[in-house]
């Protein structure tokens, strides 16, 4: 059965189980007066529990307005095209540095398949195109509305060229990809630096990557 894990703010954070892995990588769902939002799908071995934890809480082709991958690594968007092949009326948020990957991921799968290799790949599940017309390519400032309900879009590149976090104005919560240090935020290194970026703001850390570890370590840090 999916993890499921209840926030404040109505958002809801789903284990993935990245290849088998509890606590690997995590998706949000977030509610919105006009709809629903899926942050981050993990690969697309995860659409089952992605489906599980949508059904679990009433959300439908009907209701889910968008998805949006922090970055096109295959852990974290691997699972975009089967999960939008599903919820046929999701538009899909993708940094723009990324986005064509994901709309033909031929070149996304030779680097991949080098990288991880054939056994790796095959635990990833099948990677599907994704239709260009719905993609949103997104890029530092611009906002996904939700009705009563703003998430902003930071550009958080060091990682890789093709990665955004996603600031949720209501929770104040960042939905931040690649623990800690691993990720630089505008050319910083920290978690804290992050709200250095953006005084007064004092974004609560929701990670898409390693989930326990990050809980434990942050609390939820409201920094
Ligand atoms: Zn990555």
């Amino acid at each position: 059965m999916v993890k499921i894990v209840q926030l404040p703010g109505e958002i809801w954070q789903i284990d993935l189980e990245d290849c088998g892995h509890l606590g690997r990588t995590a998706g949000y769902f977030v509610k919105g007066q006009e709809g629903w939002m899926l942050v981050e799908t993990g690969p697309a071995s995860s659409l089952d529990k992605i489906l599980e934890a949508a059904t679990s809480l009433g959300i439908t082709p009907d209701n889910l307005k968008y998805i949006a991958v922090t970055h096109v690594h295959l852990d974290h968007a691997g699972g975009l095209g089967v999960t939008a092949e599903y919820f046929t009326n999701a538009k899909l948020i993708v940094h723009n540095k990324g986005s064509r990957h994901m709309v033909d991921p031929t070149r996304l799968i030779a680097g991949a398949t080098k990288a991880w290799g054939e056994k790796k790949m095959a635990e990833f599940g099948k990677i599907k195109p994704v239709a260009k017309e719905r993609v949103i390519p997104v890029r530092e400032g611009d906002i996904i509305d939700l009705g009563n309900r703003i998430i902003e879009v930071w550009e958080t590149p060091g990682h890789a060229k093709h990665h955004a976090c996603f600031y949720d104005r209501k929770t104040k919560g960042l939905f931040k990809p690649v623990a800690g240090s691993m990720t630089k935020v505008k050319g910083t290194k920290t978690a804290k630096a992050i709200v250095a970026v953006s005084p007064g703001k004092a974004p609560t850390i929701m990670p898409t990557d390693t989930p326990n570890v990050i809980n434990k370590k942050f609390e939820r840090l409201n920094i």
